[in-house]
């Protein structure tokens, strides 16, 4: 990560990654995120009971996300209806983006301390955690070691494939890029598959992984019917990557 005092005078946002050559375009990039968290005419105070229902809400449908199979850990994407006044007593303060023209939300939780903001903000220690027989774990994935070789969303699916999984039946691509360096001279080279094969074994290796974060946003989705009859609703929409681990604790 580059610093604000990086030799190519770079300044970066934290949040989102965002890069400007001028200590001034981060500056504006601070002034438009506090404007995002000022209220707009759009919002209308809740009562703080309500903001609380709401967050409970949406605990409620990550937990639903968060099972005990193999099948469902990876990246998610739900949708809950919230509205504007609700999405905004929620996240005040921790929005990143709003988009006057649509009027959509962004808020971005990355980094070693996003889950303990995200469970500050939905006020519940185990908004992104839930707990199964044979000390399992399935959780809201907010932050890998950098050093960490594995960005595989399941290990625990990884150490079983490793152990159980018939080597013969996974492509290896040291395989096929000797393939693709070495064609046997006897049979016409097909150029064609070749490039397929090189291409294959250049994307596995440089396949870079995606970044650890969780995404919450809000927006209104509008429809109308053939007499342009509209109606719409405001959803919220979460996107977070699950994973899956063993827990190691004296409960039992
Ligand atoms: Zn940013």
């Amino acid at each position: 990560m580059s610093s604000n005092n990086a030799p190519c005078n770079k300044f970066e946002c934290k949040i989102c990654g965002k890069i400007y050559k001028r200590r001034s375009g981060l500056t504006r990039h601070a002034m438009t995120i506090k404007e995002a968290n000022s209220v707009k005419s759009t919002i209308y105070d809740l009562p703080e009971k309500a903001i609380e229902e709401t967050r409970q809400v949406l605990v409620y449908h990550i937990k639903e996300r968060l099972k005990q199979h193999s099948k469902h850990v990876g990246n998610v994407h739900i949708m809950v209806n919230c509205t504007e006044s609700q999405f905004f007593g929620v996240f005040k303060g921790h929005i990143h983006n709003y988009y006057p023209r649509t009027g959509n939300y962004k808020c971005i939780f990355k980094g070693v301390d996003s889950y303990s903001t995200l469970s500050h903000i939905l006020g519940d220690d185990n908004c992104g955690a839930k707990y199964f027989l044979q000390h399992q774990k399935t959780f809201v994935l907010t932050y890998q070691l950098p050093s960490n070789p594995s960005n595989h969303p399941d290990p625990l699916q990884k150490s079983c494939l490793y152990q159980e999984s018939d080597p013969l039946q996974e492509p290896d691509p040291l395989q096929e890029l000797h393939l693709c360096q070495e064609p046997d001279p006897l049979q016409e080279p097909d150029p064609l598959q070749d490039q397929t094969l090189m291409h294959a074994a250049r994307k596995q290796r440089t396949r870079k992984p995606k970044p650890i974060q969780i995404v919450i946003g809000w927006k209104r989705k509008s429809k109308s019917d053939v007499r342009n009859i509209v109606y719409s609703s405001g959803f919220a929409f979460i996107n977070f990557t699950i994973s899956r681990t063993k827990v190691v604790d004296n409960l039992y």
